[in-house]
């Protein structure tokens, strides 16, 4: 069969796995048009982590130095107990080295701007306000070469078009407040802090000049009726006599940063695409928050996907007629993706499952689970899964 070349790429979702692979197929010469159902670019969240594995994508995306310049370089992680004894370190500077890249943690608003900003400089541009439905799906595909939905965890119309709505989100037992806060004590400019009690967890990660993000998180009962304040109530009342580095974040958050989301999920997908239709990102495979990867593996995603189909199009143009054609290279990125994308799904359900099980029940849970960072992970183990398929 004679393989098509893919020329024209539709991707629905302007986050961060939408904007990567926007990037990358543009300085591949492709067309792309990028829709987004916000008006503007999303920069509601607080923070993410860019380990390793997304630094080589960013380094891909010609970006690395712009988050340098924006984000922190996390040192180390301390696990504590909320007495403040510390219970485990991961020393991230071994890890940056064994993998080659550093370790970048960035306000979400940073990262965000970074990717609009390299998109527009390159020439694409992002129809906003155009929330795309299920039904336009057919429509979109049968314009362009091959459609990609971007679009997210909780409502992707991609996944939904992908498996008639017979996907859904799962609810795995946890609230996340989370918000951004600037403190005047720079001591822990280097550190990501991880504290932990009974089915509660509250994490700070520093930026840069006494700027944080940070999660508080306990186990709750899935309640959407709840007001929204009540949630920030909890959460003061929760953690108000916890150590003084949460304290101090308490005290000096950013109102305006806060945010509360009811954690899911989705479970590993049979399937990432049908026809000339696809899903990425947490569309295709969201992990929880405690999985620290959600981000990392959407990046990751992007460059995958461009580069195999950068070998169907150069092999197109070479042998015609004897190519694989669009199916098999999607077969090959669902293939190439769908082990360590589980893996991170799994790692995230584990940790959630140990620190938002009551104490009884985790103690009962196996001691020697290497999905805790910092407690019994090495950074062998983790160079070895973070760099898994990233080769020059
Ligand atoms: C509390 C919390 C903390 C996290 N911390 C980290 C971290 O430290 N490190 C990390 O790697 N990951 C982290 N993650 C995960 C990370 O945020 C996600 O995995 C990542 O944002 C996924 O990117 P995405 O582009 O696939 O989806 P999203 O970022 O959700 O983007 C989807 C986009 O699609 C748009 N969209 C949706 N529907 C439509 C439609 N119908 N039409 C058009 N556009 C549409 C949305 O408006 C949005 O802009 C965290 C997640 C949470 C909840």
């Amino acid at each position: 069969m004679k393989a098509k070349a893919v020329k024209h790429i539709a991707i629905v979702g302007a986050g961060i796995a939408g904007l990567a692979l926007a990037i990358l197929v543009i300085k591949k010469g492709y067309r792309v048009s990028v829709y987004e159902a916000n008006a503007g670019i999303k920069t509601m969240g607080a923070g993410i982590t860019l380990w390793p594995n997304a630094m080589f994508v960013m380094q891909k995306l010609g970006l690395d130095k712009a988050v340098l310049e924006k984000g922190g370089l996390p040192m180390f992680m301390q696990q504590y107990d909320n007495e403040g004894q510390l219970k485990a370190e991961l020393d991230i500077k071994e890890v940056n080295r064994l993998c080659g890249y550093r370790s970048v943690s960035i306000l979400r608003r940073d990262l965000m701007t970074i990717l609009e900003n390299k998109l527009v400089a390159l020439g694409g541009s992002i129809r906003f306000s155009s929330a795309i439905k299920a039904q336009d799906i057919e429509a979109i595909a049968r314009d362009v070469d091959l459609v990609v939905g971007a679009d997210g965890r909780m409502r992707s119309v991609v996944r939904q078009h992908l498996f008639n709505d017979s996907v859904a989100p799962s609810y795995q037992g946890f609230v996340n407040i989370i918000g951004t806060a600037q403190l005047e004590d720079h001591a822990l400019e280097e550190a990501i802090q991880d504290y932990r009690g009974d089915a509660e967890r509250f994490g700070i990660v520093s930026v840069k000049g006494g700027r944080s993000y940070w999660a508080a998180a306990w186990a709750t009962q899935f309640d959407k009726k709840r007001p929204v304040t009540s949630w920030y109530e909890e959460m003061h009342e929760r953690f108000q006599a916890w150590p003084d580095r949460v304290k101090a974040i308490l005290n000096h958050y950013e109102p305006a940063s806060l945010n509360h989301i009811l954690v899911h999920d989705i479970a590993p997908l049979p399937y990432w695409h049908k026809d000339n239709v696809l899903i990425i990102g947490d569309a295709a495979h969201a992990p929880l928050p405690t999985s620290g990867q959600g981000a990392c593996q959407a990046l990751e995603d992007a460059w995958h996907l461009v580069t195999l189909l950068d070998e169907h199009n150069s092999q197109e143009r070479k042998q015609a007629g004897k190519t694989n054609n669009l199916q098999e290279i999607l077969n090959r990125f669902y293939q190439s993706r769908i082990d360590k994308t589980t893996a991170a799904q799994n790692i995230g359900r584990r940790l959630a499952s140990r620190i938002f099980s009551s104490s009884s029940e985790a103690s009962a849970s196996s001691k020697t689970d290497s999905s805790q960072l910092g407690a019994s992970v090495s950074a062998n183990q983790l160079r070895e899964f973070w760099m898994q398929g990233l080769t020059n």
